[in-house]
């Protein structure tokens, strides 16, 4: 644990480099704690340059708490499409019907209240009390571990509780080292973002390069400590394309699945294998990752039986509709490859704008 003094030191250099190598980033030119909190959450698990057109839709769509807490939940999936973990676009919308009810629409100021929220974990937490609220909340996600085990030498799985306690313990001794609590987090979040990457750091452009533990002891490739490798899940889903006329039939996920909400080509995953016309080899093969899933998409022609159900859709729909990440790639594959999807739908007509 630093002792005071350490502690000033490591955060006026930080504080000196992020005024002057700070990203110009739009969500950094508002203090409303509702930009902040959007923006907080959509980038997690992902990256700075793919969330700036999504959070500038989604500001300009629900600009306030309460236009997020009457939108429709379709409204609120389509503007997430693509960014994927949609339980936290549920979870965002489910958070201002409280804020509405419970706060009178007004983003609560207590720490301790915030973290209660659906979808709101600690890091979130003090992301948004130190940068709307100035408050000293530390933070610490996979940004801060990779500079915090990196400058104290931590050579333990980051994972592991105890190592947990030490690292939210230091962000916390950090961040009371400082009356501008917000530049102090965001300077940590901007580091590990743009200098202190995972692999070949630029610690040469490094304002903590001579407190660094790890640099010193050449350790770099070893801190942060590697945890278990994620076990993969293989799935194989057939998916049958049926058309009527020029629309193309599709069906909306069920709740308590992933992507719930979304729609899609009727599949095997979600309803019943369906008899498939002339089944030699599938019209096209997709292959897509989710979470700790490796899945192989099969698409099949099939006949129309009437006892499917779903939604008739024509290339407006289809760009209009949420639809799940997999099935988007999917459609887009055979509108520009297979002769039915060629003749109806281009890529350009389905293309999300
Ligand atoms: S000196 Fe290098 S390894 Fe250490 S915190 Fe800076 S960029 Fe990361």
């Amino acid at each position: 644990m630093p002792d005071n003094r350490k502690a000033r030191r490591l955060t006026s250099k930080l504080l000196e480099w992020y005024e002057k190598n700070a990203r110009d980033l739009p969500w950094r030119n508002t203090l409303h704690p509702y930009g902040i909190w959007i923006s907080e959450i959509m980038l997690q698990q992902t990256q700075v340059a793919t969330v700036i057109p999504y959070w500038k839709r989604w500001m300009q769509t629900l600009p306030t708490i309460q236009k997020l807490s009457r939108a429709k939940p379709e409204r609120v999936l389509k503007l997430w499409e693509g960014l994927g973990y949609y339980s936290r676009a549920r979870n965002i919308q489910l958070a201002a019907k409280q804020i509405v009810t419970e706060y009178q629409g007004v983003f609560p100021e207590n720490p301790a209240v915030i973290r209660k929220l659906p979808g709101i974990g600690p890091y979130t937490t003090g992301a948004i009390s130190s940068i709307a609220f100035g408050l000293p909340e530390p933070i610490v996600d996979g940004n801060v571990t990779r500079i915090l085990t990196r400058i104290f030498g931590i050579d333990k799985n980051p994972k592991d509780k105890d190592t947990q306690i030490k690292l939210w313990s230091l962000a916390k001794t950090l961040v009371c080292s400082t009356e501008d609590c917000s530049s102090l987090n965001q300077s940590l979040m901007e580091l590990g973002a743009t200098v202190c990457h995972v692999r070949q750091p630029e610690c040469h452009n490094c304002p903590v390069m001579r407190s660094c533990t790890t640099k010193r002891k050449n350790m770099i490739h070893l801190i942060p400590a590697k945890g278990k490798p994620t076990r993969y899940e293989e799935k194989e889903i057939e998916v049958y394309v049926l058309f009527r006329g020029r629309n193309l039939l599709l069906q909306k996920r069920p709740d308590g699945l992933i992507n719930a909400g979304f729609w899609e080509l009727p599949n095997n995953e979600t309803g019943p294998k369906l008899k498939i016309a002339n089944k030699k080899e599938p019209i096209i093969k997709i292959r897509h990752s989710i979470t700790k899933y490796r899945i192989l998409l099969k698409a099949y022609s099939t006949n129309y039986n009437k006892k499917i159900e779903g939604k008739w859709c024509n290339g407006t729909d289809i760009r209009k509709l949420p639809i799940s990440a997999s099935h988007r790639k999917l459609i887009t594959a055979l509108s520009k490859q297979h002769k039915d999807f060629t003749q109806i739908f281009t890529p350009s007509t389905l293309k999300v704008r």
